[in-house]
């Protein structure tokens, strides 16, 4: 496994190796099965698979957010080479931004609900980063996680609006045996906070499975009382919305795709959750 800093050393690397096809994971490091297993679906289907592990701070609208995000390089190294990752990028600050950038993208709703809402500027950080990073390692294809939802679709706008020829490949989320999904986020959690998370997935899938029986707003109603029930559990937001436009709806008939969406203060750690409605 080669391991570069500069973006000098990974261009000449791909210079002289000229790889058929590369396939890029982009990360923010504390890696967990979560990433590794886009890291597999990745080595299926390219020569090289390329994992970057940059920590951006253009993405944190919450300073503090950004200190306690957890770093451990040593460890995500080990895992990385335990799954056979080719490449791993590890850029400083400097080196992703040695100018300043102040572009303002514009991705309509689907970057000014729910998180982008909650999170201003977050979306907007995302982009620049995945732009520069798009531009230094020219991958074919690029692997986000579901997890993400809304920042999957963010990122698939933003190669349609750039003509990127970069195909974006979404991933299922993983979850923990107790249905928490796997964040690195999750790392901060105490054991008794990391037991409440496990509620968010329970009052998720009883959404996701009783669109017949139930209202929107009954369900809506039904999940910010299930949380609020265990005082650690805080629900900052939860909605229904187009799985394709990311609109929030108020009634069944609005659309068939639908995903439920949440972002849940457990504690002092935000944990954010999606899952799929059944019709
Ligand atoms: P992050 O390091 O949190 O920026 O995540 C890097 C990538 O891994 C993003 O595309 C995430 O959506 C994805 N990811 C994080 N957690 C999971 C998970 N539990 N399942 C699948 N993908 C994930």
């Amino acid at each position: 496994m080669q391991v570069f800093k500069t973006v000098k050393e990974i261009q000449i690397y791909f210079i002289n190796s000229k790889p058929k096809s590369i396939g890029f994971v982009p990360t923010m490091g504390a890696l967990h099965v979560g990433h590794i297993s886009l890291i597999n679906v990745s080595k299926k289907q390219n020569n090289i698979t390329v994992c970057s592990i940059f920590v951006n701070p253009k993405q944190f609208n919450n300073p503090e957010d950004l200190i306690k995000y957890p770093r451990n390089i040593d460890a995500d190294l080990e895992k990385l080479a335990n799954a056979n990752c080719d490449v791993v990028f590890v850029p400083s600050v400097e080196e992703m931004y040695p100018n300043k950038i102040e572009k303002e993208y514009n991705f309509g709703i689907l970057s000014t609900v729910m998180e982008g809402e909650h999170r201003p500027g977050h979306f907007n950080g995302v982009a620049i980063v995945i732009e520069r990073l798009f531009d230094i390692i020219k991958p074919n294809k690029a692997y986000f996680g579901e997890k993400d939802f809304q920042q999957l679709s963010v990122i698939k706008e933003l190669v349609k609006q750039l003509k990127l020829p970069i195909k974006i490949i979404g991933c299922p989320i993983i979850r923990e045996d107790n249905g928490l999904a796997m964040s690195s986020r999750n790392e901060r959690l105490t054991k008794i906070e990391h037991n409440a998370a496990s509620e968010i997935n329970k009052a998720l899938k009883y959404v996701s499975q009783n669109k017949n029986n139930y209202s929107v707003l009954e369900l809506k109603k039904y999940f910010n009382n299930y949380l609020s029930k265990n005082k650690l559990l805080t629900t900052e937001y939860f909605e229904i919305a187009d799985g394709n436009s990311l609109t929030p709806i108020n009634h069944w008939n609005e659309t068939e795709y639908l995903i439920a969406f949440t972002a849940v203060m457990v504690g002092g750690v935000r944990l954010i959750d999606n899952m799929t409605i059944i019709n």
